[in-house]
């Protein structure tokens, strides 16, 4: 899963501690936050980790601490921390995709763009196959038709892909700086949504969590994650109301 917004997993991180899984990823984060964002210096920065992580964590283990984090570091002083400021989205931008990008492949490139904007890294951005499904709203898009779509984009020269010493970078070509905004995508679960309803397709918000929705012919409220939800407390609720019926 991607992690948008840094200073809140940073957050998370100082409350709850680390997560099982990624513990190096949230030190990198951890430091990306306290350089970045609460402009500490390397010295303090090391401090205020250690304290946090020497009781939050028993994956590395304390002899190894201080060199872990330093790396983190100097990892950190490298790399932008991430937001979720809205992206937005320029009018040139939406029509080289509309002229210049087959239409089977707009919306990846609708992703792509929408991710470099947001690392806002000019050496790129690193993406697993399944974030990008995701954000495309086809998690049954096999991983080799997935490469075909990227080989195509790569040709049409709107990504290139980078090699670097640890991973693959994907580097959009045609970001452009400023100019008349098309739209803004701040809807992060669903960016392809934000190009479509720019294209004039129905498209409104979740009445529940505000994340935008297709509007469908049975004049759907939710989008799929709160319909589960809601769905649920209502079938507790009844069920709640059927035994309290019956104990009377
Ligand atoms: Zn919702």
């Amino acid at each position: 899963m991607i992690i948008f917004d840094e200073v809140l997993y940073a957050e998370q991180i100082i409350r709850n501690g680390c997560s099982q899984r990624n513990v190096l990823v949230d030190f990198k984060i951890l430091a990306k936050y306290f350089i970045h964002y609460k402009h500490r210096t390397d010295q303090e920065a090391r401090e205020e980790m250690l304290n946090i992580l020497k009781n939050s964590q028993t994956f590395i283990p304390i002899n190894y601490l201080v060199l872990k984090i330093d790396k983190a570091i100097s990892f950190a002083k490298t790399e932008n921390l991430k937001v979720m400021n809205s992206v937005i989205i320029y009018k040139e931008e939406v029509d080289i995709i509309n002229n210049t990008i087959d239409e089977s492949l707009r919306d990846l490139a609708i992703v792509y763009l929408f991710l470099s904007k947001w690392s806002n890294d000019e050496k790129g951005f690193f993406v697993k196959e399944a974030d990008v499904k995701k954000l495309l709203g086809k998690q049954s898009l096999r991983n080799k038709d997935l490469q075909i779509k990227n080989k195509l984009l790569e040709d049409s020269e709107f990504i290139k892909f980078v090699d670097t010493r640890t991973k693959e970078l994907i580097k959009v070509l045609i970001t452009k700086e400023d100019g008349e905004e098309a739209f803004r995508i701040n809807d992060f679960k669903h960016p392809v949504l934000h190009y479509r309803q720019y294209l004039g397709e129905k498209i409104k918000k979740c009445e529940n969590c505000g994340c935008l929705i297709k509007i469908t012919s049975s004049n759907n409220k939710y989008c799929k994650d709160c319909k589960k939800v809601i769905k649920n407390l209502q079938t507790n609720q009844s069920k709640q109301r059927s035994k309290t019926n019956k104990s009377l």
